[in-house]
């Protein structure tokens, strides 16, 4: 296929290299990152798009979608799929479908989860909104750079999907945090704690495959000085893009307001940012004196 790929930071980086690794044509363009191997680099964002079956992007936030998607749109055939795969709020995801569908292209969201090593390892996991016809045009190219695709629903459900996940992570990664704080304080031992905690019902994947306290369950951040992994500040971002999908479909959601507002309180008032999400666990323990 002919890919345009615009925005080859972290994810996308990897992600197009793959692409072109796996023998697709790609056409490349980012405002600052260089291009990875096997990717042409185009002059514009419209010149990446130019004569593309499929063009893919992976941005910062749903402004710049916006912004790109002005730009692509007009440049790409009809009948060709814009499949943007940033994590970006609902209403952008649904505004540029329509601004592609008016254009007489398809338009998937699929935003992913995996992080860098998932998209250097083509292992991601895709969660995906919009028409069957499109997502079975792209289908081959999630089979490349990830290892699970799932059709979510219609525009904006992939990102429906996405900030829900990730809403029920921030969550129990905090009661995992706060728990094991607390353990220590009771003078619980931490191993202890773990091996009941992992096959009782408190276990969740912050838990049993991410725990937060070094040295114990599979190897994570907390294993490696809590350098990301998933940096608090990711957290953050995906944690506010829930509350506004939340407010504004009119659903309660107190306690993703309450880790949203302690991620916050960690990013951007003390040292969180920069570090793991799961960091949480030495800020209370310094918290808890
Ligand atoms: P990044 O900042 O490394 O990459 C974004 C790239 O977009 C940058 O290279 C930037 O130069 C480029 N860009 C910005 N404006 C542009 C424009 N107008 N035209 C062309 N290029 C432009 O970020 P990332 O870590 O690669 O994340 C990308 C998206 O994936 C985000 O939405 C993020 O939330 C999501 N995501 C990231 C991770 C992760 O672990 N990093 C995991 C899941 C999802």
């Amino acid at each position: 296929m002919k890919i345009g790929f615009i925005g080859l930071g972290n994810m996308g980086g990897p992600m197009a290299a793959n692409l072109a690794k796996a023998g697709h044509e790609v056409a490349g363009f980012d405002t600052a990152a260089p291009m990875p191997e096997g990717v042409s680099k185009a002059d514009s964002a419209a010149a990446a798009a130019t004569g593309a079956d499929v063009v893919i992007t992976m941005l910062p936030n749903g402004k710049i979608l916006r912004g790109v998607a002005d730009q692509v749109i007009p440049a790409m055939a009809a009948g060709a799929v814009l499949c943007d795969c940033s994590t970006v709020d609902v209403d952008s995801a649904r505004a540029v479908a329509e601004q592609a569908n008016a254009a007489g292209m398809g338009a998937l969201d699929a935003p992913v989860s995996g992080g860098i090593g998932g998209a250097q390892g083509g292992t991601l996991t895709f969660m995906v909104g919009g028409p069957d016809a499109a997502f079975a045009t792209v289908q081959p190219l999630f089979d490349i750079m990830g290892q699970k695709a799932v059709h979510c629903g219609e525009a904006g459900a992939g990102q429906a999907a996405k900030i829900c996940n990730n809403m029920i992570l921030g969550v129990t990664m905090i009661a995992t945090c706060e728990a094991f704080a607390l353990a220590d304080k009771l003078g619980l031992d931490r191993q202890k704690m773990f091996d009941v905690v992992s096959t009782s019902s408190g276990y969740s994947w912050s838990m049993n495959a991410y725990c937060p306290a070094p040295g114990i369950g599979p190897k994570s951040p907390a294993d490696n000085d809590y350098k990301p992994g998933f940096a608090a500040e990711l957290m953050l971002k995906d944690l506010n893009l829930s509350q506004d999908a939340a407010s504004s479909a009119g659903a309660d959601t107190p306690m993703g307001r309450q880790a949203r507002d302690l991620y916050a309180q960690f990013v951007e008032h003390e040292d969180g940012r920069g570090k793991d999400f799961s960091a949480m666990l030495p800020r209370f323990n310094k918290l808890n004196g």
